[in-house]
């Protein structure tokens, strides 16, 4: 395959440099009760782009990816904006359509892998359960996909621990997990919150090999995020800055290392190890 002439990138499919993005945020309003915490965000992702949104601790980031899933916790709310998903306007949208959206189209990497796997089913059959909810038949296909997938995230002997529980996995083995499940359902847009700030810089750096291998084989379009900007410019093709509720720049990561405008992302990149 060709590499991809506007962001350097070899992939399995090619950076659509099209018109429509896949996802096109715009002026994005959110609110927890009177408090606005998101205060306009413009933001699009193309489809095969691997977009990380870098930023510190309370900057919105989580809110961002809570409100494209409308799942915004309390008293949140989106007061005003639009979030286009192909066609549809999720800002917008009815619930039937969000359970869809959330059921296949976007797969979202959960933060903390200990809240959100089942602990009394066994890891193979909720990939199997994911793959079923994407659309694949067939009690040895849907088996052989799983050992597959498995495999492809980074889990050795995938074809036994498949029948283990969650509890017999390590923090890191139940993060590629879920890795495997959110791909199971080949969603559109994979979201990546976090992924791997509970677990060890050495696991964490594995894990987003890991990540970055699958989503270029599956073509899958990433929105990776992360606090850590060394993190976010080795393995994606655009580096989104937010901060207090605004995305204050973007651009490639290396134009952004190299020549940042913001004093904040001057800041980040000085305070980077
Ligand atoms: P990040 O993910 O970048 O750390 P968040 O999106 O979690 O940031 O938080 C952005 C802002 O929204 C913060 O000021 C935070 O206190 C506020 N916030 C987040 N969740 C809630 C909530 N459930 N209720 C009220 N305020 C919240
Ligand atoms: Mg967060």
């Amino acid at each position: 395959h060709d590499r991809d002439t506007t962001t350097g990138r070899t992939t399995g499919l090619p950076v659509d440099t099209g018109a429509h993005p896949l996802l096109s945020v715009r002026d994005l309003r959110v609110a927890f009760g009177e408090r606005e915490v998101l205060h306009g965000v413009d933001l699009d992702v193309r489809r095969g782009e691997r977009v990380a949104i870098v930023g510190q601790s309370g900057s919105g980031k989580s809110t961002l990816i809570a409100a494209l899933l409308r799942l915004l916790p309390g008293a949140g709310r989106i007061t005003g904006g639009e979030i286009r998903l192909g066609d549809d306007d999720l800002a917008h949208a009815d619930e039937a359509l969000m359970r869809r959206v959330r059921g296949g189209r976007i797969g979202l990497v959960p933060q903390d892998p200990s809240t959100n796997l089942n602990p009394s089913m066994r890891v193979g059959a909720q990939i199997a359960d994911a793959l079923r909810a994407g659309g694949l038949r067939g009690r040895s296909a849907v088996r052989q996909r799983v050992v597959e997938l498995m495999t492809e995230a980074g889990i050795p002997e995938a074809a036994r621990r498949a029948d283990q529980y969650p509890h017999e996995f390590s923090g890191g083995m139940r993060q590629r997990i879920l890795i495997a499940v959110a791909l199971a359902r080949q969603p559109e847009l994979l979201i990546a919150d976090e992924p791997t700030s509970a677990l060890d810089v050495t696991v964490q750096r594995q894990i987003l090999d890991h990540l970055q291998t699958l989503v270029d084989q599956h073509g899958t379009t990433l929105l990776f995020v992360t606090h850590d900007l060394g993190v976010a410019a080795d393995r994606t093709d655009r580096v989104v800055v937010m901060l207090d509720g605004e995305i204050v720049e973007q651009g490639a990561p290396a134009a952004i290392l190299r020549d940042p405008q913001h004093e904040y992302t001057k800041r980040l990149i000085a305070a980077a190890p």
